[in-house]
């Protein structure tokens, strides 16, 4: 199976295991970490001008191939929670 790429800028996305207490409890998603990636960049005003501070959001694609936003409150969020293959111990 190949890689899923981010439909905004065309990079690999990284599989994340979204929280149990989250609706996709246990699923394997994949999201863009490009802090480069348009999508995200612009993520920060849009949600500005919606009277949301501090907050972005990546793209996310779930596990049927449907892609949306998943919220972050920095560039470094949610990357600890990357799944690494072949991680070690
Ligand atoms: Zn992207």
């Amino acid at each position: 199976m190949s890689k899923s790429k981010c439909p905004h800028c065309g990079a690999e996305m990284d599989p994340i295991e979204m929280p149990l207490e989250s609706s996709w409890g246990g699923e394997i998603h994949h999201v863009c970490f490009n802090d480069e990636c348009c999508y995200f960049k612009s993520s920060w005003t849009a949600l500005e001008n919606q009277g949301i501070e501090q907050t972005g959001y990546r793209c996310r694609m779930d596990p049927r191939g449907a892609s949306g936003p998943m919220a972050v409150w920095s560039s470094d969020a949610l990357k600890d929670q990357v799944c690494k293959s072949g991680s070690q111990s």
